[in-house]
């Protein structure tokens, strides 16, 4: 971009907006001027296009007209946030002096302006730019390049909205998933990782907006000392042990939120370890394909979330939001949720009651960290005081519990009564009941709160009184009854009368001071009207100062009883979710499920949450639950792979996903859409469903399709659930049909996973004549004079045929079309008598061989394939997964 070089005869002005925007020059400056923000140059011209306002001239530069534009400071909010949705920064430049000052430098002085601000995506803390149920989040990713653990990522993000603020480490296969499960805004990395070409696609890959920025912010030697500061403490031990990678890249954010904040600082909680293997892994293809938050085409409704969410808070819904991202893995921390869930369930009397005081309960976390960055209004500490006031309600409803509820719901308890109670009354002792938005119009402290103040406000209020008060006085000792004290904006306050009766005054100049001569009539004041004058005049003032004051007094208050604030803002929303989650599985019908560390997959009656919901809403017809058994049939052993076929529509993919979103929600500690519901632990998920063209990357739907098969083939462990639905779809039939048959021999041999695979191939159906571990399932179809009718039933077996002709018809395919392809059809079945697949069973080596030979693999005896085999092997770098592949390999040389 063009950027203006600062000659000399550039008005003084313009010098400054230049200086300020040389030093900013990746973002829109909004210079303050007056009631408005201005842009200039390219700026101008870049917001004028994307707010659709009009862009003008302003004076010269360089002979040339200087484009501008301008926004008005009210209208500000709604402008930017336009702005940061269309991935620009701002910013914020205010005066930072009064005019007056300027003035008394010289009469050419400019103003001084600074920037105050600059408004990114990921540091976002208005209300009116942020999503109440979503967690605004900022990242930041490092990578270790030297010493122990190089390569290593380190991921630290926050939102400075709510203060929350997580670490942890991810190597380079986990880093996508884990930045897609952390979902973040705005995502800072060092610039040498910009410019990494293997990094290029998954920085491309993210939602939200990538910000390079130098390399210093992320220096490992000053990361400890620079987050020590921020804190303020002399070490960092006492918030827990961290890698060096994590410590990179929390200092990093912290070192950006710094240079975005210009010095705020906002209340950020300790940085917690997020540790790795606590949450089912989800890689972004899998989340984006189950519609977890968003929809595959970017809406939340229709999204899994949309459908579960019955949170009556913001923080209750960005919690559910959380868990959901991220499912967690430790069978008992789940049945803990799960406990507190069933408290709330069984006692739908509490439960009503917690949630309409939750419903009262504002969202204090926000609030709160506007307060500590100076930028909060009167309504902002009416929110902490309505949310201490529910999480105190909320604290006695659960102490009057028939029974003791279970720990979490203890602990959330501890945490609302731990509230302090001072602060609380403080608050609704001096907050009005109707406030202003901001507070620089006053009028928000209670009346009875500071006596001087009410002083003040009545001296105001009662000026009329006074002044006629005085009136009458003068009146009486002057002897003049047409006395009046009257205002205007030039004289301020004044007496006037008659010039008839003027003498009376101007014969006593010790009380009555003359001011004015009008025709018919004269104008005096008195020492006593000036002081008057002043007093009501400097009430007004001083009682501002006064409110601000007391705001300043509350402000610091709730600042410094931010961490219990908290405590009790996440209490509130841990509640709100259990009692959601609980208001759900009663609407819906859901059920308690088991989650433990077998390897179990026994889904009985499951339903689709989304289908579900969205068929009673628009069709008659019910939805048809299915079982689903993956999990071993003995004690021992893994999982089974289902393949599942069946006409198109005949709700496969339905099914198929249903079971993988009832882990997922199992794993949140929700109830489940099932009659019953047996998980063992699933700690990845995998889903590869219904290819959508990435054209924009240049990858066709064939090449997406294989690049997250490869992910799943290359990935997945017994403890995976894999859900893979028409894998070789897009390309010629042997080719797709010879992938999926060896797609599906690997998943069993290799992966020994719990899967479900969906295929429109018939002929892998033959396929569990060998693998002991697959299981054929069908969806049930009716024939019905010539049409096809769906069952939505899956029973044992293997589809007959594939009613493609039929589903064509009920599309509405001319019916010539339909006649000529059954014609078609019949020619072809009977040139196709001997089954190409059972040719691939009788005469194909067995998978296993295959993979187990080694390249050069000759003549060789057994005893030197196996003696060459175990060369290969380093059993001290081997994980327990590679021992294991390692252990199938040898075996299938027998
Ligand atoms: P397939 O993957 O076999 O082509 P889908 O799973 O996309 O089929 O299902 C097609 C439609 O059938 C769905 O949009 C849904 O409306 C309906 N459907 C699927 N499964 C069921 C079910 N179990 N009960 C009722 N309707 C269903």
């Amino acid at each position: 971009s063009s950027r203006p070089a600062s000659p000399p005869q550039a008005t003084p002005m313009m010098e400054q907006y230049i200086e300020i925007k040389t030093a900013n020059p990746d973002s829109l400056l909004f210079y303050r001027m007056g009631d408005f923000y201005e842009l200039f140059f390219e700026d101008a011209e870049v917001a004028s296009r994307a707010l659709g306002i009009t862009l003008t001239k302003r004076g010269k530069h360089l002979g040339e007209d200087i484009p501008m534009c301008g926004v008005p400071i009210h209208a500000a909010d709604d402008y930017l946030q336009k702005l940061i949705a269309l991935g620009h920064r701002v910013a914020v430049c205010e005066q930072t002096e009064d005019p007056a000052e300027a003035r008394k430098r010289g009469s050419k002085s400019v103003v001084r302006r600074d920037v105050v601000r600059l408004v990114t995506p990921g540091t976002l803390t208005e209300d009116r730019l942020l999503e109440a149920g979503a967690n605004n989040y900022l990242a930041a990713v490092s990578r270790l390049r030297t010493g122990e653990g190089a390569g290593t990522f380190g991921i630290a993000w926050i939102d400075i909205s709510t203060g929350a603020f997580r670490v942890t480490e991810a190597d380079a296969v986990n880093l996508p998933a884990e930045l897609a499960r952390i979902d973040a805004s705005e995502i800072v990395i060092p610039d040498v990782l910009d410019d990494d070409a293997e990094l290029r696609q998954v920085w491309r890959n993210l939602r939200g907006s990538v910000t390079p920025v130098a390399r210093v912010l992320f220096d490992g030697a000053t990361a400890a000392d620079r987050l020590a500061a921020f804190y303020q403490v002399a070490t960092l031990d006492g918030f827990g042990a961290f890698t060096r990678a994590e410590l990179c890249a929390a200092s990093a954010v912290v070192a950006y939120v710094e240079k975005t904040q210009l010095g705020q600082r906002p209340p950020l909680d300790a940085p917690a370890r997020d540790s790795a293997g606590r949450a089912m892994l989800i890689d972004p293809a899998t989340r984006a394909n189950l519609e977890l938050v968003r929809t595959l085409s970017g809406e939340k409704t229709g999204s899994l979330l949309s459908v579960i969410d019955r949170t009556v808070t913001g923080g209750g819904s960005r919690l559910l939001a959380g868990r959901l991202a991220a499912p967690l893995t430790d069978p008992d921390e789940i049945a803990s949720r799960h406990d507190s869930l069933a408290f709330l369930y069984e006692d739908t009397l509490l439960r009503e009651r917690l949630r309409t005081s939750l419903r009262e309960a504002p969202d204090m976390p926000r609030a709160l960290s506007r307060i500590a960055l100076e930028r909060a209004g009167p309504r902002d500490l009416a929110a902490i005081r309505y949310g201490l006031e529910a999480s105190i309600a909320l604290a006695a409803l659960l102490d009057g519990c028939p029974s003791e509820p279970p720990a979490e719901l203890v602990a959330a308890r501890a945490a609302l009564a731990a509230v302090p109670r001072d602060l609380t009354e403080k608050l609704a002792a001096a907050l009005d009941d109707d406030l202003p938005l901001l507070k620089r119009d006053g009028g928000f402290v209670r009346e009875g709160y500071a006596a001087e103040l009410d002083e003040l406000r009545q001296l105001r209020d009662e000026s009329r009184k006074v002044i006629a008060r005085l009136q009458a006085e003068y009146s009486e000792t002057a002897g003049i009854r047409a006395l009046k004290i009257k205002h205007n904006n030039v004289l301020g306050w004044f007496i006037e009368v008659p010039a008839a009766h003027a003498e009376k005054l101007t014969s006593d100049p010790g009380t009555f001071i003359h001011r004015q001569t009008m025709a018919g009539a004269m104008r005096f004041t008195t020492t006593e009207l000036g002081d008057l004058e002043t007093k009501i005049a400097n009430a007004g003032d001083r009682s501002l100062a006064i409110e601000l004051e007391i705001f300043a007094d509350l402000a610091a208050s709730i600042v410094a009883a931010g961490d219990a604030v908290k405590a009790a803002a996440e209490a509130l929303a841990v509640l709100d979710v259990t009692a959601a989650l609980a208001t759900l599985a009663e609407a819906e019908g859901y059920a308690r499920p088991m989650v433990d560390d077998s390897l179990a997959f026994d889904i009985e009656g499951g339903r689709h949450p989304v289908v579900e919901q969205a068929l009673r809403r628009d069709s008659s017809e019910p939805f048809v639950a299915n079982d689903c058994h993956l999990g071993p049939e003995k004690d021992v052993g893994n999982g089974c792979i289902w393949l599942v076929t069946g006409p198109n529509m005949a709700g496969k993919s339905t099914f198929l996903r249903q079971n993988a979103l009832i882990a997922v929600l199992a794993q949140i500690g929700a109830y489940v859409p099932a009659t019953s519901a047996h998980i063992g632990v699933v700690d990845r998920l995998f889903s590869r469903v219904g290819a959508a063209d990435d054209l924009a990357r240049g990858r066709s739907t064939f090449m997406v399709e294989m690049v997250e098969t490869a992910a799943i083939l290359n990935q997945a462990g017994e403890r995976s659930l894999v859900i893979l639905d028409e894998i070789g779809r897009g390309t010629a039939t042997f080719d797709g049909l010879s992938i999926a048959w060896a797609a599906i021999e690997h998943l069993h041999e290799v992966n020994r996973a719990r899967a479900l695979f969906a295929t429109h191939y018939h002929e892998l159906t033959a396929l569990s004549q060998r693998l002991e571990r697959l299981e054929n399932a069908t969806v049930k179809v009716k024939e019905w004079k010539g049409d096809v009718v769906f069952l939505h039933e899956i029973v044992p077996g293997a589809a007959d045929r594939s009613y493609g002709i039929q589903v064509a018809k009920l599309a509405g395919l001319p019916g010539s079309v339909v006649e000529r392809a059954r014609a078609v059809l019949t020619q072809l079945e009977e040139q196709d008598r001997r089954a190409p697949a059972q040719a691939l069973i009788d005469d194909l080596p067995l998978f296993a061989a295959q993979i187990a030979r080694p390249q050069a693999a000759g003549a060789g005896s057994l005893t030197d394939e196996l003696g060459e085999l175990l060369d290969a092997l380093a059993p001290d770098d081997m994980t327990p997964r590679q021992a294991h592949e390692a252990l199938y390999r040898l075996k299938a040389k027998r």
